[in-house]
């Protein structure tokens, strides 16, 4: 059999980060790839730039950062000086005021203006003399250590519009991880005491003041990894959807798809990397998995997102990177301004592209209302804010990611083990990525899953399963709280 049989290549399912980093290193290291992504335009997954009339946004805001030296090289060896460095610069707006954020206590108290101050101080004291017992919500943590007055100016929005769900029934185990070591003491001791940068300390991800930027935005990283897969003589598809995987019930003998236009086919090959996301995996499968896998993939939980990219024809209009909007009144989660990612991203001079965020689930009121009404909302919202004028916004256009964030519902890690272990039949198959682990991670942590499994296919042997929220790989299976997100209590 020629090594360019189609039973020898690897077919790889999503051009996402995963599926091209796999792509990119066994193409180059001589072993054919097809990559099918159901996308008729962009490759990139969630971490694409889109297009409209010239203007360039992401979906939510890519920054480029990793532990990972071996992830960091990567990104330097495909773009090298087409990555420019941004201060990070991001802010919360609640009531018409903006505050720091990370929040400074001398900032957030002054903000708030003297009576609301006080009502602050005197809540945090009785959260001190009479805490809540026991701690069991979110909202019972962030009380315990804020006040109750701080936890709904500050808190409570922003995480309810994120997940979906009421601070009450998310568990405290999540603020622990995600806020821990944060007090309103620490927090003024931060704000009055200048703080020296530790040298090797560790860096908190969430909290670093400059990262680094494609100047095109992050699709430029994943179409400088198509092309490389091209030019090393494999295959990027664009618009095949795949719909089966199919199996000998031994091994996966190849996967079927469905074109844009509704042709149907089938590509075999010798060994399969997917990335899309495991529920769909799961339910791909042809002849059927077990069925208490298939009733795991089924109880996996997805939160959704939208963009409304609205272009302004006015600059400078705030110097942040982002806004956190915590007014309750509107539905708008966060505002991206792509002027300050990168000046690249807007071709006309004088103009601003924002990209306004909403959580949503697939379906809802939200996701399901017109493109033309969701620009009519954000025009509506912006103004209430009075961040800007509705007739300074002369065009729109809505992006709507399905799946954007792997929700850790209850009871999802015993149901990821149940699909592991039904997948683990096939030793020709390897999920990696995001939604394809069922993994609330960046773009490090989906590449490295994926190099790992190229390296597996060229006589490695590593568990993908063990590679941390930092994309580090540990040879046993360290005990890793992966990065948190709310469970319910
Ligand atoms: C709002 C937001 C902000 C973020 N910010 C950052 C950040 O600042 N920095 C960072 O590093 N990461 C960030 N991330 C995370 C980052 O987007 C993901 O980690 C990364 O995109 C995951 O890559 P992936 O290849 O695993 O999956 P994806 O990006 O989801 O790609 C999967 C690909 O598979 C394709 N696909 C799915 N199903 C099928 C099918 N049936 N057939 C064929 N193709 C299919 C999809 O179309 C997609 O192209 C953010 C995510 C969100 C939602």
């Amino acid at each position: 059999m020629s090594p360019t049989s189609p039973l020898k290549r690897v077919v790889i399912v999503g051009a996402g980060p995963a599926g091209l980093s796999a792509a990119v290193d066994l193409a180059e290291a001589g072993r054919p790839v097809v990559v099918l992504e159901k996308d008729t335009r962009y490759v990139g997954g969630i971490a694409r730039t889109v297009e409209y009339k010239g203007y360039r946004f992401d979906i939510g805001g890519h920054r480029f950062f990793s532990k990972s030296d071996e992830v960091t090289e990567r990104w330097k060896q495909r773009l090298g000086s087409e990555f420019i460095s941004v201060r990070r610069g991001s802010r919360i707006f609640y009531n018409g005021k903006f505050f720091d954020y990370p929040l400074k206590a001398a900032n957030a108290l002054f903000g708030l203006g003297v009576f609301t101050s006080i009502a602050c101080v005197l809540s945090y004291a009785k959260a001190q003399v009479f805490p809540i017992k026991p701690e069991k919500s979110f909202a019972d943590w962030v009380t315990n250590r804020f006040g109750k007055m701080l936890f709904s100016i500050f808190f409570r929005t922003y995480t309810e519009k994120v997940w979906g769900m009421p601070c009450e029934q998310i568990s405290a185990d999540w603020a622990a991880q995600r806020i821990k070591g944060l007090s309103l003491l620490n927090a003024i001791w931060h704000a009055l005491v200048p703080q020296r940068k530790k040298s090797g300390g560790p860096v908190v991800k969430t909290l670093i003041d400059t990262f680094e930027y494609p100047k095109f935005g992050p699709g430029q990283m994943w179409d400088k990894h198509r092309d490389d897969v091209i030019a090393a003589g494999s295959r990027v598809v664009m618009g095949e959807d795949v719909t089966a995987i199919n199996t000998n019930g031994e091994r996966v003998v190849s996967v079927t798809t469905r074109s844009a236009a509704g042709v149907v086919s089938e590509w075999e090959g010798e060994d399969f990397i997917v990335s899309m996301p495991l529920q769909e995996t799961v339910l791909s499968f042809n002849p059927p998995l077990p069925p208490e896998a298939i009733a795991a993939a089924k109880r996996l939980q997805y939160r959704d997102f939208l963009t409304v990219a609205l272009m302004v024809r006015k600059s400078d209009l705030f110097p942040d990177n982002w806004i956190y909007v915590h007014d309750p009144s509107v539905k708008l989660g966060r505002i991206q301004n792509f002027n300050n990612w990168s000046p690249h991203l807007v071709p006309e001079p004088g103009t601003t592209c924002l990209g306004l965020e909403y959580f949503c689930f697939e379906g809802d009121g939200l996701w399901s209302m017109r493109d033309e009404d969701l620009i009519e909302l954000g025009k509506r919202e912006l103004a209430q804010l009075g961040l800007v004028r509705p007739e300074d916004v002369f065009d729109g256009a809505v992006v709507r990611m399905e799946k954007a964030y792997p929700v850790y519902g209850p009871g999802y890690v015993d149901d990821v083990n149940i699909i592991r272990a039904a997948l683990a039949r096939f030793p020709n198959v390897q999920p990696v990525g995001r939604n394809g682990m069922h993994k609330y991670n960046n773009q490090d942590h989906s590449m490295m899953t994926a190099i790992l499994a190229a390296k597996n296919l060229l006589g490695g042997a590593f568990d993908l399963w063990n590679v941390n929220t930092d994309a580090e790989y540990h040879e046993e299976a360290k005990p890793d709280a992966g990065r948190q997100v709310p469970r319910a209590v």
